[in-house]
Order: structure tokens, then sequence, then C-alpha cells
């Protein structure tokens, strides 16, 4: 007879360490838990677009009369939709259920045990946990007091630094996350960082989940004179159907047939489908909540630099980093929770005592600043 140690002996070794994945709550747990109704809830602790998808998304969704047939495995509607809004052809993109889907498929592509990636914190948890996924190394080179990337420790960390032993890892580093602007700082990226390290021996992985909200344009285009380029985006954030799943990368010519070898066959449900053309038939008006968001940001942040106690950083995202001072972010994340505004709340390196706001509707905004100023 087998033990129960014999069978578990059979897991994969190198996830043995694995870390757990703190998820955000939905709404229903929530209302649950603080008892209070989803609709007083004011929720700005997931990024999530306080709009919703488009009433065209909805209306496409309810109309639709073909759920009971497999999605198309090409996504060859999509994918010429997609290149109109990005402005590069559609041989170079392909959709995922969320850039979550893609960040998987690129480490599952390019990593094994042993290999390494080069991590630039505080930034999205997901590139270390889908690295580490595979069994590989992560080398964190930290970003700067302003969050800005640490480009010369990058290119130490690639050309060398690994051998004498200044990462975490002994293997060459195969893949460089970068996200710009950056989750949870704001921070954009400027184009002569992004080419320097473009110029190193491996891939760049640019994340461009927020790239919408800031007043810069995306690179996607770059992906085409280069080969070791791949830009991700995402409609959960400015097209508002982070619950439907639905992203996208732009990768360069070479790696495509590999991937198309590679993804599963029907990754993208018909419902997200059907929901990013209704979008991407809209993007005016897309835009249109997007300068909302934009100006309600402005108004967000200079309205929490007048706040005593927190020290709130620039941002080119739909969201606001603070630092917390003289008091505890717990305790305000809290306080905040209990008048039902949740926040999203801080509490490891480089984040210390920091809380992040999701910009919201102006009545949410309000709501919140009256409680921290009465806190
Ligand atoms: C929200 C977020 C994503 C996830 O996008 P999905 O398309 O919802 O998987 C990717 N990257 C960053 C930096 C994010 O904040």
């Amino acid at each position: 007879m087998t033990t129960d140690s014999q069978i578990h002996g059979l897991l994969n070794d190198h996830l043995s360490g694995l870390e757990e994945y703190t998820p955000i709550q939905p709404f229903e747990v929530l209302s649950q838990r603080l008892g209070i109704p989803i609709s007083q809830i004011v929720k700005l602790d997931a990024n999530e677009n306080p709009y919703g998808p488009l009433p065209a998304v909805a209306e496409a969704l309810a109309e639709y009369p073909y759920y009971h047939i497999y999605p198309d495995p090409q996504q060859s509607e999509l994918r010429d939709a997609l290149s109109g809004f990005v402005g590069v052809p559609a041989e170079h993109i392909l959709p995922g259920q969320g850039a979550d889907e893609l960040l998987d498929y690129i480490c599952r592509l390019f990593l094994s045990p042993g290999d390494s990636i080069i991590n630039t914190p505080p930034t999205f948890g997901m590139y270390s946990f889908d690295a580490k996924l595979q069994g590989a190394e992560v080398i964190d080179v930290w970003r700067r007091t302003d969050y800005s990337v640490d480009v010369e420790g990058i290119e130490q960390a690639v050309n060398g630094g690994w051998q004498t032993g200044q990462g975490s890892s002994s293997v060459k580093p195969k893949l460089l996350f970068l996200t710009s602007p950056n989750n949870p700082s704001g921070t954009w990226m400027p184009d002569d960082d992004l080419r320097r390290l473009l110029a190193l021996p491996l891939m760049v992985v640019l994340d461009e989940a927020y790239v919408e909200f800031a007043n810069q344009p995306s690179r996607a285009g770059w992906v085409l004179e280069r080969d070791n380029l791949i830009v991700l985006r995402t409609f959960s954030k400015a097209a508002g159907i982070a619950g439907l799943r639905l992203g996208y990368g732009i990768f360069p010519a070479w790696l495509m047939p590999m991937l198309w070898k590679f993804k599963q066959p029907y990754n993208v449900n018909v419902a997200a489908s059907v929901a990013g053309l209704a979008s991407l038939r809209h993007t005016d008006q897309i835009m249109a909540v997007v300068e909302k968001l934009k100006a309600e940001r402005d108004r967000l942040l200079a309205a929490l630099a007048a706040i005593p106690y927190l020290r709130p950083f620039p941002s080119e995202a739909n969201f606001v980093l603070c630092q917390v001072e003289g008091r505890s972010a717990a305790d305000l994340k809290q306080a905040l929770e209990g008048q039902g505004i949740l926040v999203r709340f801080y509490k490891k390196t480089g984040l210390d005592n920091c809380i992040r706001i999701s910009v919201g509707r102006p009545e949410q905004t309000d709501m919140l600043l009256a409680v921290l100023h009465n806190l």
C-alpha cells in the first residue's frame, strides 16, 4: 500500500515553496463581511473602473445569440478590431483571458527551474508569482525612492551581476518585467530608460495595463521594430470589464507561431469577445470615461495632498499611492473600512505604511475625503 507521503512526493518539487496569492474580495463577499449592502460599498481597492462597461456592451451581451457555440480559436474579428485600436497589424496581437493569462504564457514559454527573471519592486505581484510557478528565481532590482526604475542597477544585474552574486540567482536572467504606469506607484517610465533597457540581451515585457490613463502614448508600436519587446494591455481598467477577463499582448513576429501552438484553443470566452468587440466599436465613449477619471484623479491627488498625514505620489494611472505619516496605515485602512470605504493597504518593503486609493466617481471621492478629514 502507498503512504500519503509517497503520493504527496509526486508533486513538482519546485512548487513546495510557493506563496499564496492574496486576492481582493468581490462585492458579494465584502457585503457579507461588512454587513453593508453592495450599493453602499465604496470600492477603491482594486483599480476597477467605477463606471463599468459601456451601455453598448450590456446590449451586445444581451442580444448575442450563439453562446452555445465554441469561440473562434483564431479570434480573427477581435484581433482585427484591436489592430485598428492599437495601430499594429493583427498578426502581432494575441488576446487572452486577461493580461494575467498572457503573463502566465510568457513565463511558461521562457522559464524552467533554475532560470531567472528581473523584477522591479514595488510593482504588480503577478510577475514574481508566475515566475516562481515555473521554479524560476526572481532577481529584485528595487525602484528608487521616487519609484523610478533603477536602470543602472538592471544593467549591472544583467551584465554579470548574476555571476558575481549581486542578484539572488546564479543564472543569467531571461525576462525583464516593466510596468508603465507602474502599479502601485503610478510612475511613468521615460522612453530613454526603456530604450536603454531594450539594448540588454533579454526579453522585455512592458505591462501597459493603465496606459490609457497616462498623459503619454503607448509603446505598443515599438514591438514592430524589435525582437525583444512584448507589450501587454487589458480591457479590465479603462474599458471597465475586469470581471469578464479580457486582455491582449502585442508580440514580435518571431514569437507568434510559438504562441499559436502554445495557447489554449478557447482561451477567450464568447462573452469576453462580444464585450471587447462592442467596446472597440465605441472607443470614443471609453476615452470619454477615461478623461473623466483622469480629471477626477487630479482632483483626488490635490485633495489628498491637503490632508496633513498623507503624502500622495504623482500618478499617471487611475489610482494614487499615499505614504501615511505620523499614524498607522493599517489603522487608517480599518477606519475607512468601518465606513464602507475600501482601499489597498501595504506592509512590505518599499511601500512601508502606504495605502493605494483607486479613482472613483466624484461622489465617492467626496465621501472618502469627508472621512479622511474627520479622522
Ligand atoms: C490589473 C493589472 C493587470 C491585470 O490585467 P487583467 O487583464 O485583468 O488580467 C495587469 N497588470 C497590471 C500592472 C495590473 O495592475
